[in-house]
């Protein structure tokens, strides 16, 4: 995540990050799905949500 961080931020990209199995995970302290400009979840049963 920090070096795709450092690419956005080089050419002013936005970073949607895809969290949809990583509820609960973290990176150096920092949750997974808050890194970029948006981070998304599943609903889908089979998910770690359900
Ligand atoms: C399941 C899954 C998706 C799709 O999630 P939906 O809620 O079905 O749209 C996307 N990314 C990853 C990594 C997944 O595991």
């Amino acid at each position: 995540m920090e070096r795709i961080m450092e690419i956005a931020e080089k050419h002013d990209l936005r970073v949607i990050e895809d969290a949809a199995q990583a509820l609960g995970a973290a990176f150096k302290g920092k949750k997974a799905g808050s890194f970029g400009f948006t981070g998304i979840f599943s609903f889908y049963p089979a998910k770690v949500l359900n």
